[in-house]
C-alpha cells in the first residue's frame, strides 16, 4: 500500500473544506476503498475520515418518506422498522447484499460509490482498463466479461478509449433506482440534491468517472419519497452461490394494485449496466395491465429489447427476462406471501 495521510473530520464543514486537499478522498466504512487501496487500485493522498459525523439518523422527511443519513450502516438501515414496514424492497436488496459482517460495517454513503468488481479493474497486472487508466482500452470485451454490462454499456472496441463494459455492484442502488431516491450532497460551495436516476452514469466516452458526484462533495443522505409499492414489491437477485457473490442479474420490482389491475409499476435491474438500469417503458407497459405473466413477460422484453451480450455473458439476457417475470410474479402475491413462495 502507498503511503497517504489521514485526517478526522468532526463536522461536515471540516470535512468538505478538507477535502480541497488534492488527492484526498472520504473515508466511511472502508469495506470497498480500504481493499482498493490494498490492491493499489485507489491512491488517495489523505484519507479524511468522516466516520464520527452526525449523519446516522433515519427520520420522516418533510414528504412523509424517509430520510437516511449517510453514515447509516446497511445492516441498520435494512432492519429499521420504517424500511421494513414501508420500503422492504430496499430492506429485501440490502440484506441479499455482501455478508452480515460487511453489512455492519458498510455506510449508505459509501454503498452508493461501490466501485466495479471487473476483474481487470481490480487486478493492477492487466494493463487494459479504461476505468483505471483513462485511454488504456478495455480488457474486459475480448476477455473474461461473464459478469459484465449488456446493456448501456460503451464498446468501440477493446482498445478505443471510450470502451468500458463494467456493471455497477450495489443491491441497494438498484432498489433505491426503483424507489425514485435522491441524494443529497454538500461542498465548500453549498448543498444540492441529486435525483439516482442522475447519480451514478453510462460510460459514455469516461468511463473512469463512475458518478456525477464531484470530487470535492460529500454525500449527507438520501431521501425516499412515500411509495405505492409496499404491499407488492420484490427484489430478486441471481448469482452464483447463494451467499456473500455479486448479482449476475438482479430486479427491483414494484406493483401499486388497484383490485386486480395494476395501477403503476416500478423495475430497476442490476449487474446488467454501468448504472442500475430502470426500465420507463416497462413500467409503462404494466400501467394498466392485469398482472399475468403474459404482462409481465412483454414488460421484460421491452426492459431487454437494447441489450447486447458478449461470448462470457450473452446467457444474461434470458436470465435477465425470466428473473423480471418471477420478481413481479412474487410481488403480485404480496411482498410477505412472496417470502412464502
Ligand atoms: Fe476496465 Fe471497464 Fe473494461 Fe473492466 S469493463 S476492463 S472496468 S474499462
Amino acid at each position: 500500500m502507498i503511503p497517504f495521510d489521514y485526517e478526522r473530520a468532526d463536522s461536515t464543514q471540516s470535512a468538505v473544506k478538507s477535502i480541497g486537499t488534492r488527492g484526498a478522498k472520504f473515508l466511511g466504512g472502508g469495506t470497498n476503498l480500504i481493499d482498493l487501496m490494498k490492491l493499489n487500485v485507489e491512491r488517495p493522498s489523505t484519507l479524511i475520515d468522516v466516520t464520527r459525523l452526525e449523519l446516522t439518523r433515519i427520520e420522516t422527511s418533510t414528504s412523509g418518506g424517509l430520510l437516511i443519513g449517510a453514515l447509516v450502516r446497511n445492516s441498520d438501515l435494512a432492519n429499521h422498522p420504517q424500511v421494513v414496514a414501508n420500503f422492504p424492497l430496499l430492506s429485501q436488496a440490502l440484506l441479499s447484499g455482501a455478508s452480515p459482517q460487511l453489512r455492519n460495517m458498510a455506510t449508505t454513503g459509501g454503498n452508493l460509490l461501490q466501485r466495479t468488481r471487473c476483474y481487470y479493474f481490480t487486478d493492477t497486472a492487466f494493463p487494459a482498463c479504461n476505468k483505471r487508466i483513462p485511454g488504456s482500452g478495455c480488457a474486459a470485451i475480448l476477455g473474461f466479461n461473464r459478469i459484465h454490462a449488456i446493456l448501456g454499456q460503451s464498446d468501440e472496441g477493446p482498445r478505443s478509449p471510450h470502451s468500458c463494459i463494467a456493471t455497477n455492484p450495489s443491491d441497494m442502488n438498484v432498489a433505491l433506482a426503483a424507489l425514485d431516491a435522491t441524494v443529497h450532497v454538500e461542498s465548500v460551495s453549498g448543498k444540492r440534491n441529486i435525483p439516482l436516476s442522475k447519480f451514478h452514469r453510462l460510460p459514455g466516452t469516461t468511463p473512469n468517472l463512475d458518478t456525477n458526484l464531484k470530487p470535492d462533495e460529500l454525500i449527507t443522505a438520501i431521501e425516499l419519497p412515500p411509495s405505492p409499492f409496499a404491499k407488492n414489491s420484490w427484489y430478486l437477485k441471481v448469482r452464483d452461490r447463494q451467499s456473500y457473490a455479486f448479482a449476475l442479474v438482479s430486479v427491483a420490482a414494484g406493483l401499486e394494485m388497484d383490485g386486480s389491475t395494476i395501477k403503476s409499476a416500478c423495475l430497476a435491474l442490476g449487474g446488467v449496466a454501468h448504472k442500475p438500469w430502470r426500465s420507463p417503458e416497462a413500467e409503462k407497459a404494466l400501467a394498466g395491465a392485469r398482472p399475468t405473466r403474459e404482462s409481465f413477460l412483454h414488460a421484460a422484453d421491452l426492459a431487454l429489447s437494447g441489450a447486447k451480450g458478449y461470448a462470457g455473458n450473452a446467457f444474461k439476457i434470458q436470465l435477465a427476462k425470466q428473473s423480471i417475470v418471477r420478481a413481479f410474479t412474487l410481488a403480485a402475491r404480496g411482498t410477505t406471501a412472496g417470502a412464502e413462495a
